[in-house]
């Protein structure tokens, strides 16, 4: 069968408007169906998450698009993670070596945007106010809604693409096709978006993530490029803190005046954003299967929803896109494309989304803790030591683009190195180098 002329990707996000850039530069005949109205003309309805971080596996696919620049113009750099500590302290943990390791805060409607008008001018038709909804695969067929009129249609497909996010109607209809070994995991804790004014702004650092780490839960602020911060309250669903306990607006007032008393004076909205703002849920989707013969495949959040604690999910749904395309380019049967898809990205995904929930104890439980702390400095010394054996596992995941499942891997056995040299040890000084080399050398190959 030769390979389709036309592809019909489900959803306009972060991942479909920029595979539709990717597909239509390549002559292919690519339609998008965006169940949301235009953002350029509507102003955009975001729903969750207004600023997010770029690292470097989101920044390379953009690159390829050609979109770097425009992208970086509105970014707002973070070099590292500035630890606002319970007593009060401050202090900043660099993310790298130097302004060559950072990750950038983006705005997601300006990029949403961004990729729609560079997915246009390559030849992309988006179709906006269309929900896909029901699929009938045997005749190729789709129900579209129209969400305006509310009026229904079908349309025929010769292919189709799930970007739709995760709450995918593709995963749904695939779900009652074939067994795709579908598990949700919530993570048990939600989270409410906040926000610091730009007048109040001008009181934090603004090139750093900011982190309030409080053992079982936290607040962060990333920066966006008007001054503002943009804050992120994460609390268990139930216990004491949570959101079944901090409800109202003086509850979140005594929590911010008992636990972030630092961010009250930024936050002069906080009640209003509070009782306005809803929770929004978190958890991990793990799929088996992604797709089925050459008619359908999952990319994205729609395949891989992970928890956002390592500022990845953006990211790896961009590294899915290039792959995809890079697949699609080199031809072949389409069934066949989609089989080696999911085969490289599923290990990959599966092991992101292992790291981000490791990195939720981390960010709210360890990084002010002096163990820690520690491993840290030993990390950072065995890596100027060994800079092509040794590379932190964040350093891995997001300055570099190191398969996840090798940054995984490997990030298991430097544990292990810095575990062992840290035995009984209080200071980075009284670690043995010597007998640090030696481990590295012995468990870690040149990456
Ligand atoms: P989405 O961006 O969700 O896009 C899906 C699109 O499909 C939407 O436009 C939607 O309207 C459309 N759609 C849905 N259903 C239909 C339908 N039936 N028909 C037609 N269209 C449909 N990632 C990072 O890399 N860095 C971060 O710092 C980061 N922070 C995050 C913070 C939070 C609080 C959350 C929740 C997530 C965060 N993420 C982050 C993850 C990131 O948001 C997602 O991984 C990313 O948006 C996935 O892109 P996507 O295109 O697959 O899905």
């Amino acid at each position: 069968m030769s390979a389709p002329r036309r592809y019909t990707i489900a959803g306009a996000g972060l991942a479909g408007s920029l595979l539709a850039l990717f597909l239509a530069r390549r002559g292919l005949d690519v339609i998008v169906l965006e169940r949301r109205s235009d953002p350029r003309r509507a102003g955009y309805v975001g729903g969750r998450s207004i600023n997010l971080a770029l690292a470097e596996r989101g920044m390379h696919a953009l690159r390829l698009a050609g979109l770097e620049q425009a992208v970086l113009t509105q970014a707002v750099m973070m070099r590292g993670r500035m630890v606002h500590v319970a007593d009060g302290r401050v202090e900043l943990q660099r993310y790298g070596r130097d302004d060559s390791e950072v990750i950038w805060s983006v705005n997601r409607g300006r990029l949403n945007m961004t990729l729609l008008d560079a997915a246009e001018r390559a030849g992309a038709t988006i179709a906006f106010g269309q929900r896909l909804g029901t699929v009938d695969f045997a005749n190729q067929r789709v129900e579209l809604n129209d969400e305006a009129s509310g009026e229904t249609r079908e349309i025929a497909v010769e292919t189709l693409i799930g970007c739709d996010g995760a709450g995918s109607a593709l995963r749904e209809a695939l779900a009652k096709e074939i067994d795709l070994g579908q598990r949700f995991e919530p993570l048990g804790h939600g989270y409410k978006e906040l926000e610091i004014p730009p007048a109040r702004g001008v009181a934090l650092e603004r090139n750093a993530l900011h982190i309030w780490p409080r053992t079982n839960y936290m607040c962060i602020a990333l920066p966006n490029a008007d001054g503002s911060f943009t804050v992120t309250l994460f609390l268990p669903n139930e216990g004491d803190p949570s959101f079944t306990r901090v409800v109202t607006a003086d509850d979140a007032k005594r929590l911010f005046a008992r636990d972030f008393a630092d961010a009250v004076p930024l936050m002069p909205t906080l009640a209003e954003d509070f009782t306005a703002n809803p929770v929004g849920m978190l958890g991990t989707l793990r799929l088996e299967r992604w797709h089925l013969d050459r008619r359908a495949v999952l990319v994205g959040d729609a395949a891989h929803a992970i928890v956002p604690f390592h500022g990845q999910g953006m990211n790896c749904a961009f590294e899915d896109c290039v792959e995809l395309d890079t697949l699609i380019a080199a031809g072949g049967m389409l069934e066949d494309v989609y089989a080696e898809f999911e085969a490289r990205r599923k290990p990959n995904a599966e092991a992101i989304a292992d790291m981000a929930l490791e990195n939720y104890v981390e960010m709210r439980d360890r990084v002010d803790d002096a163990d820690f702390l520690l491993r840290r400095a030993l990390e950072r010394r065995l890596a100027e030591r060994h800079p092509d054996r040794f590379v932190p596992r964040y350093a891995m995941v997001t300055f570099r683009r190191v398969p996840y499942a090798v940054a995984k891997a490997r990030g298991v056995i430097q544990a292990e190195i810095l575990a062992a040299l840290t035995r009984g040890i209080a200071r980075v000084e009284d670690v043995d180098l010597a007998e640090a080399d030696a481990l590295v050398r012995d468990a870690l190959t040149p990456l």
